[in-house]
């Protein structure tokens, strides 16, 4: 694996949870007669190797990509697909086509200078090329697959992706399991409603974008996050207290419950953003 340190998981008869620590994990998901893939990675070589692991597993051909959201870890490897039906909600496409949001996306991860940091100044931005609003469902190799829209959380594009007959969810970046997601181009207060609605969608096991194989009762505690950070960013704009106090206030009091998950040290400059983004209304 040129990509190393990945690990594959079977959840149900032919559903993989390829989880990669520290990176950005892909489902995959073996039809009768072809496969589809959730998220296709941060860069081409990323998504080359998702492709070799799927010749691992099966020589059917990749019918599908799911683009769990627009975000560049999860999509920029889509144009590795070419001869595959890439799968999106609208504002997800919408956002892939805003030349202004990708850059902003491309410079941090240029300035971050990690080993695919150059890459991606290679890659051609690939949106999605069916797409949908609500809700659509694949009748796929036997399989129904529900793919769901709650409304705008991590971005104004999060779907999940339900096997009801499985149990089985992908969450994309909205919910992990014990990990706190990146929030600054997100929607704070839209994010607890499709939360709310998350928890309503029955399933024993969802794979995240990044982190572990979670339980049901890790997307509650991961929409416990969203509404302690939205309170007390509230609670901070209702008291007359500053963006910079408001957001170590908050840091402090969610420390005792969340300050072991992955990615607590984003927590301060994310509850300051959501303080612009409420404050503003
Ligand atoms: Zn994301």
């Amino acid at each position: 694996m040129a990509t190393g340190d990945t690990k594959i998981i079977e959840l149900a008869t032919g559903v993989y949870a390829r989880l990669h620590e520290g990176l950005t994990n892909a489902g995959i998901i073996v039809g009768d007669d072809g496969v589809l893939l959730i998220d296709s990675l941060r860069v081409p070589s990323f998504g080359r190797d998702l492709i070799a692991d799927v010749k691992e597993l099966t020589d059917k051909p990749i019918r599908y990509v799911v683009d769990t959201h627009s975000h560049w870890d999860h999509s920029w490897g889509n144009e590795e697909f070419p001869d595959s039906t890439i799968i999106g909600h609208a504002n997800a496409r919408a956002e892939m086509l805003d030349v202004e949001a990708q850059r902003w996306w491309l410079d941090r991860v240029v300035s971050a200078n990690d080993a695919w940091s150059e890459e991606a100044k290679t890659v051609t931005i690939t949106p999605p090329d069916l797409t949908f609003e609500d809700q659509m469902s694949l009748y796929f190799g036997g399989r129904q697959i529900d793919l769901l829209y709650f409304g705008r959380a991590h971005t104004s594009g999060d779907i999940f992706i339900h096997l009801p007959d499985d149990g089985l969810l992908f969450t994309g970046d909205v919910a992990q399991d014990g990990g706190v997601p990146f929030m600054q181009d997100g929607y704070l207060k839209d994010w607890v409603a499709t939360d709310n609605r998350l928890a309503e969608v029955p399933c024993e096991q969802f794979m995240a974008g990044h982190g572990p194989v979670g339980e049901p009762a890790a997307l509650g505690e991961a929409r416990d996050f969203i509404v302690a950070l939205v309170d007390g960013v509230e609670a901070g704009i209702a008291d007359g207290r500053d963006r910079d106090t408001t957001a170590a206030d908050v840091t402090a009091s969610m420390s005792e419950r969340f300050g072991g998950w992955r990615g607590f040290e984003r927590v301060e400059e994310s509850a300051a953003y959501a303080y612009d983004q409420i404050k503003v209304g």
